[in-house]
């Protein structure tokens, strides 16, 4: 019979769009679904042309964006395409967390394959697909829970929880016929759960697993400076402690840790967080599943208010969180009182907030790869445009260049597959067993492996 294998369908020399296919005999895997960051798909679809709601995957398959796999695509996604619907021949997909570029694609998979996630992931994809234009597709949900063994066919994955800057991430063990593989998801290990990234590689290590396939986001010359999530605090702390006038903040819009962050910092500031109903959305779904008060809840928790922006209509779902906002004019008449968390898709809110000159804006998210970042320029045009300040202040929630060779050495792995990276060589001081992997090439798993 022929050895179980490992394809890479994405995350290869780029960062996201991992899709990995793990093949037992009749039995077949994929772990992540999701659109990659990489520039290749901006060459087709950019904002204002993008695939059409009805045929999605056939407009996505015309320019190769995602992988050419039969029994894996809904029927409507593929139209009329060349790609011909058959019945599943993919048996479930494990999704590592919520990211868009690790689930973002679920929408356009035929709705009969199983779909494995978290209870809390599957929390966080409820919030997200009603409070934004994103769509996950019905499916068979099947939840998993942390470290309990999943059979598909022959195939068992195990769970582990591991810590990156969405809450409920995942890596998992995934034992075949011939030996087991390790898929970290992505993850940190300076995070508030770095315990459970440390438990993760524990089990890796105990395993003697065949092979690992590694997240490496921060591989490779990376001159971005990156604080802890207490170093966040502090620097947040430092700025609120200076500041006589209203204060801006920007985050991931999941990033739970940083928005709990930011509001334990505004309350000891004596002030309010002021959030987007979108927020207070997904903070409301999500808070019950931490321990009671750690995560701020709207309507319960005092120094968290939310912000109404000028609409000419309010969603459903937006109501309840509307009752008791905040208009601009409220936040610009007691500014001290606030830090007002602003998107950059809400920067017109300005025109009326009118922050003082000098006000402080955090940037508490990434700073861009390239210096010529659309993005950012346009922040820097608004924010200079009001002459407030800006301060970069971000945790990454990945583990960097260093930290991923010294858990390379300790996770003994026989072969190291670097994905979810622009650089795979920057693996290389790991020693023999780093194989870069290529697109679409089946990788054997077990003791027959060269
Ligand atoms: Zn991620």
């Amino acid at each position: 019979m022929r050895p179980p294998t490992i394809r890479f369908l994405g995350g290869v020399r780029e960062i996201g769009g991992n899709k990995i296919l793990i093949e037992d005999g009749p039995d077949r895997v994929l772990f992540d679904f999701g659109p990659s960051f990489s520039p290749r798909i901006e060459a087709y679809y950019v904002d204002y042309l993008q695939p059409r709601s009805t045929s999605l995957a056939k407009d996505l398959l015309e320019f190769d964006l995602i992988p050419r796999v039969s029994g894996l695509y809904a029927r409507e996604a593929l139209a009329d395409g060349d790609l011909k619907y058959v019945a599943p021949e993919i048996h479930g997909i494990f999704v590592s967390h919520a990211h868009a570029d690790h689930a973002g694609h679920l929408g356009i998979v035929d709705p009969e394959i199983p779909v494995h996630v978290g209870e809390g992931t599957r929390t966080l994809l409820e919030a997200i697909g009603t409070s934004t234009r994103m769509k996950y597709g019905d499916h068979p949900w099947r939840v998993f829970r942390d470290r309990e063994p999943v059979r598909v066919g022959g195939i068992e994955v195990v769970p582990y929880p591991v810590d990156h800057s969405i809450p409920f991430a995942y890596g998992f063990l995934v034992r075949t016929s011939e030996g087991t593989i390790a898929y970290t998801g992505d993850f940190r290990h300076h995070g508030p759960r770095a315990a459970d990234t440390h438990a993760f590689f524990e089990a890796v290590a105990r395993e003697r697993v065949d092979g690992l396939i590694i997240e490496g986001t921060r591989a490779g010359p990376d001159p971005r400076h990156n604080l802890s999530e207490e170093g966040v605090r502090s620097e947040v702390d430092g700025v609120l402690a200076r500041e006589p006038n209203l204060a801006l903040a920007c985050t991931y819009p999941r990033d739970v840790d940083r928005l709990t962050t930011l509001h334990a910092a505004a309350a000891d500031a004596e002030r309010s967080l002021v959030v987007s109903t979108r927020t207070a959305h997904l903070l409301a779904q999500v808070s019950p599943k931490f321990p009671t008060g750690t995560v701020p809840v709207p309507g319960t928790s005092e120094h968290l208010r939310v912000y109404a922006r000028k609409k000419r209509v309010s969603y459903l779902w937006e109501r309840p969180y509307l009752e008791d906002a905040l208009s601009a004019e409220e936040v610009r008449a007691a500014g001290r009182k606030y830090v007002l968390a602003l998107d950059l898709a809400h920067f017109a809110e300005l025109i009326d907030l009118r922050p003082p000159r000098e006000s402080p804006f955090i940037h508490s998210m990434s700073e861009p790869f390239s210096e010529d970042d659309v993005d950012d320029k346009v922040m820097h045009n608004w924010l200079d445009h009001f002459g407030v300040r800006f301060h970069q202040m971000h945790a990454s929630g990945h583990a960097s260049g260093p930290e991923l060779l010294a858990l390379l050495r300790t996770a003994g792995a026989r072969t190291v597959y670097p994905v979810h990276t622009e650089h795979p060589e920057a693996f290389a001081p790991a020693g023999p067993s780093v194989r870069s992997p290529e697109l679409n090439t089946p990788y054997p798993i077990g003791a027959s492996t060269p």
